[in-house]
């Protein structure tokens, strides 16, 4: 049986949801902790795809976002990616560009999903959905809109991810 590991990275300003995505995913649990890190370089699942075992790695940025200091060994051998923002932080969606051009510069083109999360803070939103639309189209990327806190479409994420990958 041959095992099939993907390592995912998960990008975007800090407050975006990016630990919290991967917790929920990984561990099925959702704080309102803010500044918690989640101690460790990455967090796994193991899903099935076409029949096969596939293991999801997620590695988490332990706040380096925030000072621009990620380095390049988080990006190294990543086979997909997370572009992540928050409906309530305008900034955080301006920024998509320079975190999907910074991921290239490290890993070249590697299946990459928008994620616009926080949608159960919807009627909070300072973003519209046609200029998420826009962005998603013209940077050739799937967009999913998640509630981590509500687990909405969180899963769809990364199973979309490891099809990708998979059918590599
Ligand atoms: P990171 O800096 O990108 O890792 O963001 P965190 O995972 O630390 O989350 C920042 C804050 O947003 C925390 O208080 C989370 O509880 C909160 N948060 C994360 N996802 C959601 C969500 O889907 N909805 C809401 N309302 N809050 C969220
Ligand atoms: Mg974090």
């Amino acid at each position: 049986d041959i095992e099939i590991a993907i390592k995912v990275v998960i990008v975007g300003n800090g407050g975006v949801g990016k630990s919290s995505m991967i917790q929920r995913y990984c561990k099925g649990i959702f704080t309102k902790d803010y500044k918690k890190t989640i101690g460790v370089d990455f967090l796994e699942r193991q899903i099935e795809i076409d029949g096969e075992d596939v293991r999801i790695m997620l590695w988490d940025t332990a706040g380096q976002e925030e000072f621009d200091a990620i380095t390049k060994a988080y990006y190294r051998g990543a086979q997909a990616c997370v572009l992540t923002f928050s409906t309530t932080d305008r900034a955080s969606f301006d920024a998509i560009k320079d975190w999907k051009r910074k991921v290239e510069n490290e890993c070249n083109e590697i299946p990459t999903v928008i994620v616009q999360n926080k949608i159960d803070l919807i009627e909070q939103s300072v973003v519209t959905a046609d200029e998420v639309e826009t962005l998603a189209r013209n940077l050739n990327c799937r967009l999913i809109r998640t509630s981590v806190k509500e687990d909405v479409n969180v899963a769809s994420v990364f199973r979309y991810l490891a099809t990708k990958c998979h059918q590599l």
